[in-house]
């Protein structure tokens, strides 16, 4: 039904409702609401239906956006919920924390002169609604096959692979050193991008479906690689990065300075109900301090507004570079700032104050210089110098990968120099035979979408390695 299409010329795009600033600071939940049926319908209508969907092309899942959009517009909302699902397997989540400003909504030809389709949200909200109506499913195998495959790490590319396999009838084990399934999506991303009960009923959905999950074991610790390989038909590496970026200079070392993870960490587990000596103790918890919080990623922009939720009397974010130039998405800073989080531009530490605790932060002031041939402008020292006053300050500078080839005694694990695995790029498998690697650990650190999109890969991969061997996988 075309003509219910193209009511981009006509209807304004409009967002899903946003509390305001001076209530979600006051907790954890997210803070967009969904859409209702007849706001999703109508915003689905906007698009155009392009004959090369250009937001089909920049998503990496390759959703069939305008399907789904279509059959929303026209209320058919179950056969929009399967078209969204054959090609996601966390599209509700997708939807909530993709920064779709750079991928889909970012390259949605109206865009250019209208605003874009408001493809998350909808996809957000197809999902839910789905849930509301019992429509959503766990991994159903036709057969069950007699060969067992073991995942190493259940983040969004362990799980979306774990599904995969499961669905052909696999024996599915996936293995993880924390206490609960998500990865990141539980432990890193804060309640109020994603709630914790949306990672956690996909937990149960998994688990209900026949896969089973080894909670508490740190592969190269309680459990060897080798021991793990011999268990396994196939193997799916997916531990994501979690060595911190550090930062050194006079008073690095001093108390008071902590790391991004272990901050969100903290902050999560106790929104889970965890007991969190670490924060009961005050030494990870904002509240009552003045923060700084290094780094200009999502990371930097999840710690500043998780320390304005604890209560700190205030919360700055240092950066070397100015706002433009920002690696982080533009809409969490700006949900950033209309939290009172104050953003300290060309900026860098050169120093930590204090004796015994952090009590500032030396910054010295920097200026744009040259676009270098990366297209991105050099930064320069000036002179100019500044202090700022702080009690906690949180390093939110990127994440690097675990030296895996060295923890797991496998020297046979080949790395890049950024010491993320090598795989081969066609097979996804690695230089071991039947050892597949998926996620950050193969491209350092990403998205939650990319992670799904290689699991997904990674599955079919193994599927064809565990059916026809090693040299069809290759001649793939
Ligand atoms: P992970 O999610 O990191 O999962 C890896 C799992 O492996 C973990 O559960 C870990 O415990 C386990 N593991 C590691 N080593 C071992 C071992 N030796 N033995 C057993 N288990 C092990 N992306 C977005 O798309 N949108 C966002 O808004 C967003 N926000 C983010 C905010 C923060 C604070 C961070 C840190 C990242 C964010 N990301 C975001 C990035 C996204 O979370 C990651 O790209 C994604 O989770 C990577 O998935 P993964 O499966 O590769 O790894
Ligand atoms: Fe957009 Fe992400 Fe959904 Fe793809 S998965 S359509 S990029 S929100
Ligand atoms: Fe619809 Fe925009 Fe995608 Fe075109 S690019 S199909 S208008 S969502």
């Amino acid at each position: 039904m075309a003509d219910r299409m193209l009511q981009f010329v006509s209807l304004a795009q409009r967002q899903p409702d946003k509390r305001a600033s001076s209530m979600r600071r006051e907790d954890f939940a997210e803070i967009y609401a969904d859409f209702d049926p007849a706001q999703a319908s109508a915003q689905s209508s906007r698009c155009s239906q392009c004959g090369v969907p250009f937001c089909q092309v920049h998503c990496p899942l390759a959703n069939n956006i305008p399907d789904w959009l279509k059959l929303t517009a026209e209320n058919r909302l179950q056969e929009a919920y399967e078209v969204s699902a054959a090609t996601n397997t966390f599209p509700e989540i997708c939807g909530r924390i993709c920064p779709q400003d750079r991928l889909c909504e970012g390259n949605c030809v109206i865009e250019k002169g209208f605003e874009s389709v408001t493809i998350g949200a909808v996809e957000r909200f197809i999902t839910d609604h789905a849930w509301e109506q019992g429509w959503v499913t766990g991994p159903k195998p036709r057969q069950e096959r007699p060969q067992s495959v073991g995942i190493i790490g259940a983040g969004p590319g362990g799980l979306a692979a774990a599904e995969r396999l499961r669905t052909l009838g696999y024996q599915v084990h996936v293995y993880d050193r924390y206490d609960r399934v998500g990865g990141l999506m539980i432990y890193g991303i804060p309640g109020f991008k994603l709630e914790k009960d949306i990672v956690l009923r996909r937990w149960k959905l998994l688990e209900d479906g026949g896969i089973t999950f080894h909670l508490g074991v740190e592969l190269g610790r309680n459990l060897s690689f080798a021991e793990l390989r011999a268990r396994h038909d196939s193997v799916l590496i997916a531990t994501g990065v979690y060595k911190a970026r550090d930062i050194g200079g006079p008073g690095s070392g001093l108390p008071g300075i902590e790391t991004a993870m272990d901050f969100l960490t903290a902050s999560n587990r106790k929104g889970l109900g965890d007991d969190v000596p670490e924060f009961d103790s005050g030494r990870l918890n904002a509240a009552g301090k003045r923060v700084v919080v290094i780094g200009g990623g999502d990371t930097a922009m999840d710690c500043v507004r998780t320390a304005t939720r604890q209560g700190a009397a205030s919360v700055a974010c240092l950066y070397r570079r100015d706002k433009a130039n920002m690696p982080g998405s533009m809409r969490e800073v700006k949900n950033a700032e209309e939290e009172g989080v104050q953003f300290v531009w060309l900026s860098a530490p050169e120093a930590f104050l204090g004796d015994d605790h952090v009590t500032g932060v030396r910054v010295q002031r920097m200026r744009l210089g040259l676009t270098d041939s990366s297209g991105r402008q050099a930064v320069e020292a000036t002179d100019s110098r500044m202090t700022l006053d702080a009690d906690l300050v949180i390093k939110a500078l990127g994440f690097d990968p675990e030296e895996l080839p060295r923890l797991w005694d496998e020297p046979g694990l080949e790395v890049s120099r950024w010491g993320t695995l090598k795989v081969e790029h066609r097979t996804q498998m690695t230089m071991l035979p039947g050892v597949f690697a998926a996620g950050d650990i193969v491209r350092g650190a990403s998205l939650v979408v990319w992670a799904i999109r290689d699991g997904r890969d990674a599955a079919a991969r193994m599927h064809k390695y565990m059916q026809q061997g090693a040299m069809q996988v290759a001649a793939e």
